[in-house]
C-alpha cells in the first residue's frame, strides 16, 4: 500500500484535473496546483472557443470518473471527415460503419471547468494562480506562486501534468537525468473561426469534421455547440511554399485564402482580423527515456509525451494514462513500484501514438482525397466485412477501440502493406484477388479478442 494516500498534482489542466477526480473518489488526499486563475471566475484562458475531438479512450476514462454523460451532453457529434477538395465536390467519408463509430467535437474550456468541478466534489483541493515554482526534492519540499504570493509546500509525491512545457519535468532534469528530446514539425497552427449564420445555425454540416487538403498545409473545422466552427490552418512555418512566412498577416492571408480556400472566404468573415490577433502554434513531439524520480515524482499527458495533433489523441492518451496510474496507485504496491509500472504500461504506448500522428498529418493534407487512398480504404472496408476480427481498419483501432496503441501500430503497419498490395495497378475492386487477400490475413493477423470472427467461407 501507498505509504500515505497523499498526492500532489502540478497543473490543473485536462489530465491533471481527471486525475484528481479519479483518486479523490478512490479515497485520496488530493491537491492541484494550476498557474491560471480559475475559469470559473473570469473565463477560460484567451477566450476564444479552441476544441477537442474526444475518442473512445477518452470517453471510457471520463466514463470511470462518471463524467461521460455531462461531457457528451455538451459536445458534437462528428461522423466523419467532410473533404473539401479544391476542385471537386466536397463529401463525407465516414469515419467507421454507422453513428456507434463517431468521435465527438468538446469545447476544451468547458470541459476543464467539468474536471474542476468533478475533482472538487470528489474532494480535491485545487489552488489556483500558484504556478510551480521551483522543487527541492531531498527535504520533498515544492515552491508555488510568484513574489510576495509564494508558498512552500510540503508533498509526499508530485504529479507533474504541467503539459509540453512542464516545470516539473525541468526540476526533475536537475537531479536525475531524462532523456528528454524534442522534434520540432517545423509545420504550425492558426486558429480561426466560423460564426453561426445569421439565423443562428451552423453555416455548414455540423455532424463532420472538415478538412480542406491542400499536399503541404490544410485546414480543419471543428463544430462547437453554440453553433460556430474553430477553424485550424496548418502550415509550414518558412520557406517558398506557402508558409507563416510567405502568408505574414491577414491581408495576406485573405488573397492565399482567395486562391486555396475559396469555399472558405464567406465562412470567415474575420478572416483578417483572426489572422493578425491570433499567434502561430508550434508543433513538437517530445520523447523522455524516463519519466519518474523513484517514488518522488512522475509526468504523466503532455508532460511525458507531447504529441503532433493530427489523430486527434493528445488529451485521448493522457486520458487512458491517469486511469493507468490511478489503477497501479491504487493497487497493493509502494509509489516506486507504482510509478516505473505505469511508465513500463504506458510509454511503449505513447510512443506508438505519437508515430502515428505523425503519419496522420500526411495522410489528412495529401491523402484523402486521392484516388489510390480512396481505393485503398474502399478495401479495407471490404476486408473488415469478410474478417471482422482479423481485419479493423487502423483509425477504428486507434479512435473506436481501446487496444494498446502499440497494438494498432504493428496491426496497421501489416495491413497497410496487404492494402497498397492489394490494390496495386488496379483502379476498382473488381479486380482484387479475394482468395490471395483472405490467405494473407488468415496468415498475418490474429483475431483481436472481443470481435465477431465472421470468416468468410
Ligand atoms: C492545435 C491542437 C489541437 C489538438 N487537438 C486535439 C484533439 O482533437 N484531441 C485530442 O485528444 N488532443 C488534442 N490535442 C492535444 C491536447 O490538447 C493535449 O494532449 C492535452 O491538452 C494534454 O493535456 P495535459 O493536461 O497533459 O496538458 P495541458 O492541457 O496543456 O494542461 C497543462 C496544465 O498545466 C498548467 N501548468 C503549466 N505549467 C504549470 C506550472 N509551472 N505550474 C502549475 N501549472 C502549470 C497549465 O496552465 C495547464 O492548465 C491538440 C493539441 C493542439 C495543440
Amino acid at each position: 500500500m501507498a505509504a500515505e494516500r497523499r498526492i500532489t498534482i502540478v497543473g490543473g489542466g485536462l489530465a491533471g484535473t481527471l486525475l484528481a477526480t479519479l483518486l479523490a473518489q478512490r479515497g485520496w488526499n488530493v491537491d492541484v496546483f494550476e498557474q491560471r486563475d480559475d475559469p470559473r471566475l473570469h473565463g477560460y484562458a484567451g477566450g476564444r472557443s479552441i476544441n477537442l475531438a474526444l475518442a473512445e479512450r477518452g470517453l471510457h476514462a471520463l466514463r470511470q470518473a462518471g463524467l461521460d454523460d455531462r461531457v457528451l451532453a455538451q459536445a458534437v457529434m462528428m461522423r466523419g471527415r467532410f473533404v473539401h477538395p479544391l476542385e471537386g465536390t466536397p463529401h463525407l467519408q465516414r469515419y467507421g460503419r454507422d453513428d456507434s463509430e463517431v468521435i465527438w467535437s468538446i469545447s476544451r474550456g468547458e470541459l476543464n471547468i467539468t474536471l474542476i468541478d468533478a475533482a472538487e466534489r470528489a474532494g480535491a483541493r485545487i489552488h489556483f494562480n500558484r504556478p510551480l515554482h521551483d522543487v527541492d526534492f531531498a527535504q520533498r519540499i515544492a515552491t508555488f506562486g510568484e513574489g510576495d504570493q509564494r508558498e512552500t509546500h510540503a508533498f509526499t509525491a508530485l504529479v507533474g501534468a504541467d503539459g509540453a512545457g512542464s516545470t516539473l519535468r525541468a526540476r526533475m532534469a536537475q537531479v536525475a537525468t531524462l532523456g528528454e528530446r524534442t522534434e520540432w514539425l517545423g509545420h504550425g497552427y492558426k486558429e480561426l473561426e466560423i460564426p453561426p449564420d445569421p439565423s443562428g445555425g451552423f453555416r455548414i454540416e455540423p455532424n463532420a469534421l472538415h478538412i480542406w487538403p491542400r499536399g503541404h498545409y490544410m485546414c480543419i473545422a471543428l463544430p462547437n455547440d453554440e453553433r460556430t466552427f474553430t477553424v485550424t490552418l496548418f502550415m509550414p512555418l518558412t520557406g517558398p511554399h506557402p508558409s507563416f512566412e510567405t502568408v505574414p498577416n491577414g491581408r495576406a492571408a485573405h488573397g492565399f485564402f482567395s486562391t486555396e480556400f475559396p469555399d472558405t472566404l464567406p465562412l470567415i468573415p474575420d478572416l483578417e482580423q483572426d489572422y493578425d490577433a491570433h499567434p502561430v502554434g508550434k508543433l513538437a513531439t517530445l520523447y523522455l527515456d524516463c519519466w519518474h524520480l523513484d517514488d518522488r515524482a512522475v509526468l504523466l499527458g503532455d508532460a511525458a509525451h507531447a504529441m503532433v495533433p493530427f489523430h486527434g489523441q493528445g488529451m485521448n492518451c493522457a486520458f487512458e494514462d491517469c486511469v493507468s496510474l490511478a489503477n497501479h496507485l491504487d493497487a497493493d504496491c509502494d509509489l516506486a513500484v507504482c510509478f516505473s509500472a505505469f511508465e513500463a504500461d504506458r510509454k511503449p504506448n505513447a510512443g506508438a501514438i505519437q508515430a502515428m500522428a505523425l503519419e496522420n498529418y500526411i495522410e489528412m493534407r495529401d491523402k484523402v482525397d486521392d484516388a489510390a487512398f480512396l481505393l485503398q480504404r474502399e478495401l479495407e472496408l471490404a476486408l473488415q466485412a469478410r474478417h471482422p476480427a482479423r481485419f479493423v481498419p487502423h483509425y477504428t483501432m486507434v479512435t473506436f477501440m481501446r487496444i494498446p496503441y502499440a497494438t494498432a501500430l504493428h496491426r496497421s503497419e501489416l495491413q497497410r502493406a496487404i492494402l497498397i498490395d492489394g490494390t496495386r495497378g488496379l483502379s476498382s475492386l473488381d479486380g482484387a484477388d479475394w482468395a490471395a487477400l483472405d490467405a494473407r490475413i488468415m496468415a498475418e493477423l490474429t483475431p483481436l479478442a472481443g470481435l465477431p470472427a465472421g470468416e468468410p467461407a
